[in-house]
C-alpha cells in the first residue's frame, strides 16, 4: 500500500463491511486474512444503540464473522472517556443497552438526583418525559455528554433522526452544547487504538466517508483508505480541504494489498 508499516487496522462498520445489513462483497475474507494473519483490528461504529455483543451477531447473521471483543461504539469510547474524567460518576443516560451497559461496566451510577453528566446516545423511543428531565438537569448544572453527533441514520424507509438531532432539542432548550465523544472526534479512534494497544502511526483507519472516518483517521494521526461502497463518491472527493492517503473501490481491493504475506507469516496457517 505505502512505505508505512502497517501493524493494526480500524474499520468503519457500515458502508465498508456492510450495507443495509448485506455484506459487502469481499468482507467476509478480508476479516477471515485479518484473523489468519493475526493483525489487530477492530470494526468501529458511531451507533450506541447495541452493545457489542449484539453487533456480533448482527454481523454473524450478513455472513461475517467479528468477535464482540473486535468491536468498539461510540457507546464504549463514551464510557471509557467518562471513566478516566471522573472514575464512578454519575449518570442520567437517554439511550438503549449499547450505552447504559456500557456505563455500568465502565463503574458508573445511573440517576436523575444530581447526575456528574447527562449523556445522550441512540434510541428509537426518546421520550418527552427523559427529554425533559435531561433538560431539567443540564440546566441545574449537569455536563452535556453525547456518544456521536450525527444527525440522522439510515433506514430502509428513509432517514431516521439520530442523536446529533435530539442533541440540537436539548442545546436550544438549554443554550449547552454537548461534548460529543464518537467520530469525528479523534478520541475515538485514540481509544480504539489503546484498546489494540497499537500506535497511530502505524495503523490504518478505512472508512466511507470523508467528514467522519478520514478526517478522525487523519487528526489521530493514522493512515487513511476511503472505500467508495458507502456514502461518498469518487467525484465528492475533492470537495474537501483533506483527502485520504488512499482510495479503494471496496474492502476487497485491500485484500491483494495484504497478499502475498511476507515470507514465514502464514507458516503453518494453510489457507
Ligand atoms: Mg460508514
Amino acid at each position: 500500500m505505502t512505505e508505512r508499516r502497517i501493524e493494526a487496522w480500524l474499520m468503519d462498520m457500515d458502508g465498508v463491511l456492510v450495507k443495509e445489513e448485506h455484506a459487502i462483497p469481499g468482507a467476509a475474507q478480508w476479516l477471515e486474512l485479518l484473523t489468519q494473519r493475526h493483525l489487530p483490528f477492530l470494526v468501529l461504529t458511531n451507533n450506541s444503540m447495541f452493545t457489542p455483543r449484539d453487533l456480533a451477531a448482527r454481523l454473524r447473521a450478513s455472513g461475517l464473522d467479528v468477535p464482540e471483543q473486535s468491536i468498539w461504539t461510540s457507546a464504549l469510547a463514551t464510557a471509557r472517556f467518562l471513566h478516566e474524567q471522573r472514575p464512578n460518576g454519575s449518570a442520567f443516560v437517554i439511550g438503549e443497552a449499547g450505552l447504559t451497559t456500557a456505563m455500568h461496566e465502565a463503574g458508573y451510577t445511573m440517576t436523575d438526583r444530581n447526575p456528574d453528566y447527562v449523556v445522550l446516545g441512540e434510541t428509537r423511543t426518546y421520550s418527552f418525559e427523559r427529554i425533559t428531565t435531561a433538560i431539567r438537569l443540564i440546566a441545574a448544572g449537569s455536563r452535556f455528554i453525547a456518544t456521536n453527533p450525527d444527525p440522522t441514520g439510515p433506514s430502509p424507509d428513509g432517514p431516521l433522526p439520530a442523536t446529533g438531532s435530539v442533541a440540537a432539542l436539548i442545546t436550544r432548550a438549554t443554550g449547552a452544547a454537548p461534548y460529543y465523544v464518537g467520530k469525528p472526534n479523534p478520541l475515538m479512534m485514540r481509544s480504539a487504538l489503546n484498546t489494540l494497544q497499537a500506535h497511530s502511526e502505524t495503523a490504518v483507519m478505512v472508512g466511507d466517508r470523508m467528514d467522519t472516518d478520514v478526517v478522525a483517521g487523519l487528526e489521530a494521526g493514522m493512515h487513511t483508505v476511503l472505500v467508495l461502497t458507502g456514502s461518498t463518491a469518487a467525484h465528492d472527493i475533492d470537495r474537501f480541504p483533506y483527502g485520504p492517503a488512499r482510495v479503494a473501490d471496496s474492502i476487497a481491493d485491500l485484500i491483494d494489498d495484504l497478499d502475498p504475506a511476507p515470507d514465514g507469516h502464514d507458516k503453518g496457517m494453510g489457507r
